[in-house]
């Protein structure tokens, strides 16, 4: 499989073609941005944790029948991933209240939703990506009632397998945002998971003691980003418990590998 030329650049990844039509090369970046590209930050090592955690949650839920993009890891930044017309839209699912749902809404940091809540954003950075209702969704014909409904499914059951996940390392999954997109295979298009499952993307609290282990440490100046998502990794048991991922151990192990390849 060659890498070719560079597709897109992203905030956090960036897409390189490949020999196969089908198939491009998804690098995770070490930049972190927040507030709408206001606030930005290179953090050594957070690509590479993103992308084994992405890569061990997208394994899972391929054993479970949710189809996704991945193919298969490369290497420590790189996956390979079915090319897809990304659907312009942000499904965020919510379990507990915080973040943009307390502010819009006066709801009580850290309230526990009866039932998860779908909220869609429209993919628009130039807007600020705002919310968005099912009626916008058909009315805009950026999908079909039928096709909102699959993903629905899909979102909850996702939601009840990444909770079940979490819950048994002592991990409360707050809240996450996905992204699906349209592959084209013989002659047939499907709606498939496109998009990376990191702390990036989920909020992801300490069970007890509701420690941040995820992005809102560099939104909220907390510190320490990549000790929490490697205590994330090392739970999932992406990492051994010994291993101690400090920014500095990560470049050293991507250059180790590269020599290595
Ligand atoms: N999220 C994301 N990318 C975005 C916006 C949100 O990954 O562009 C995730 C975010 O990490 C959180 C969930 O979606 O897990 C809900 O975010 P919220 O709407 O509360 O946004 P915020 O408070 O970051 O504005």
């Amino acid at each position: 499989m060659k890498k070719g030329k560079k597709l897109y650049e992203g905030k956090a990844k960036i897409i390189y073609a490949t020999s196969e039509k089908n198939l491009v090369i998804q690098y995770f970046k070490d930049d972190a941005t927040a507030f709408n590209n206001q606030k930005k930050s290179t953090i050594e090592g957070k690509g590479v944790l993103n992308n084994r955690i992405s890569e061990h949650i997208l394994s899972n839920l391929t054993e479970i029948g949710i189809e996704n993009h991945l193919i298969k890891r490369l290497n420590m930044r790189e996956q390979l991933v079915k090319f897809v017309d990304i659907i312009p839209i942000e499904f965020v699912v919510r379990n507990i209240a915080t973040g943009s749902l307390t502010k819009r809404l006066g709801i009580e940091d850290g309230t526990i939703l009866e039932r998860p809540l779908i909220e869609y954003y429209l993919k628009d950075d130039k807007l600020g990506d705002p919310i968005i209702s099912r009626e916008h969704i058909i009315f805009f014909n950026w999908l079909n009632a039928i096709q909102i409904k699959t993903i629905d499914t899909n979102l909850y059951r996702m939601n009840d397998f990444l909770l079940g996940m979490f819950r048994a390392v002592g991990i409360k999954l707050v809240d996450f945002k996905v992204e699906f997109g349209l592959t084209h295979e013989s002659g047939k298009t499907k709606i498939v998971l496109a998009d990376e499952i990191s702390p990036d993307t989920c909020r992801l609290w300490d069970s007890i003691t509701e420690k941040k282990l995820d992005k809102d440490r560099f939104r909220k100046d907390l510190g320490d980003l990549i000790p929490a998502y490697t205590e994330v990794a090392k739970r999932l048991g992406i990492l051994h418990e010994q291993s101690n991922v400090t920014a500095v151990n990560v470049t050293k192990l991507s250059s180790v590998k590269k020599k290595n390849k």
